[in-house]
């Protein structure tokens, strides 16, 4: 299996913590752009066949096969960033904890490292609250084509091409666009460590906090609790593969 594969770059990016039981992975069609591929809604971590993968169509993000196994709820951060971006060619969406105070505590953030300079000097922030509708669920998730829209928007624009390399998500994560699935997988890989050595070298400012409203909250919550088995699942195997583990039952 070649490193660039799909399925390996899973692998690596549940290993660098990237991704865990949530976040995904999509990569445009290398002979159709109107069409993209991302794996079925499983923990990234257990994926292991070409048959966990499912092909969408860009414009809507709804699967070429209507049969096709359940797919991730937020494809269209996916779509909606190829569609805007024709020369974008894979997308990594993450809740890497390291990255998640800078959506809400107002500190931009920027390159800080070496391996970090297509952060630039401040990344986008974008912010659901901002575009969600009224009769729709809180839970900060994107799930309509229209969300993914303005947050594709987020990324900025010129001449069809992305001003910035990821958009923050308040109280969410981040998503990094990039030319190919190394592209992608090396933003949001160095974008969690700038996260981390930026922490370390602010030690942990926060001049304020721009946490959930009650109703974000409430609808995260059952949000988590409807898919708590994924974790769940993934924790499990994780256990059954350790040498630690020792199951005498
Ligand atoms: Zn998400």
């Amino acid at each position: 299996m070649s490193p660039n594969h799909p399925l390996a770059s899973h692998a690596y990016l549940t290993q660098c913590s990237v991704l865990d039981a949530y976040g995904h992975l999509s990569v445009r069609h290398p002979h159709d752009p109107t069409r993209f591929f991302m794996s079925r809604s499983v923990a990234p971590g257990v994926i292991s066949s070409v048959d966990d993968l499912i092909e969408y169509y860009v414009e809507n993000a709804e699967p070429v096969n209507a049969s096709a196994a359940k797919g991730y709820s937020e494809r269209c951060i996916h779509s909606e960033i190829m569609k805007r971006f024709p020369g974008v060619n894979a997308v990594v969406h993450s809740h890497a904890p390291a990255v998640v105070p800078y959506t809400v505590n107002g500190v931009p953030l920027r390159a800080v490292y070496h391996m970090a300079g297509f952060l630039g000097c401040e990344s986008p922030v974008f912010d659901a609250s901002d575009h969600v509708l009224p009769n729709e669920s809180h839970d900060l998730l994107i799930r309509t084509t229209r969300l993914g829209a303005c947050l594709a928007a987020c990324f900025g624009d010129h001449d069809r091409q992305p001003d910035h390399s990821i958009a923050l998500m308040r109280g969410h994560g981040f998503t990094a666009q990039g030319q190919s699935i190394m592209d992608a997988v090396l933003r949001s890989i160095y974008t969690q460590q700038n996260a981390t050595i930026q922490t370390t070298a602010l030690l942990t400012h926060a001049a304020h906090f721009n946490s959930l409203t009650e109703g974000e909250a409430k609808d995260t919550a059952a949000m988590t609790m409807l898919t708590a088995e994924r974790p769940w699942r993934m924790w499990l195997r994780e256990v059954e593969a350790s040498s630690l583990y020792v199951n005498r039952a």
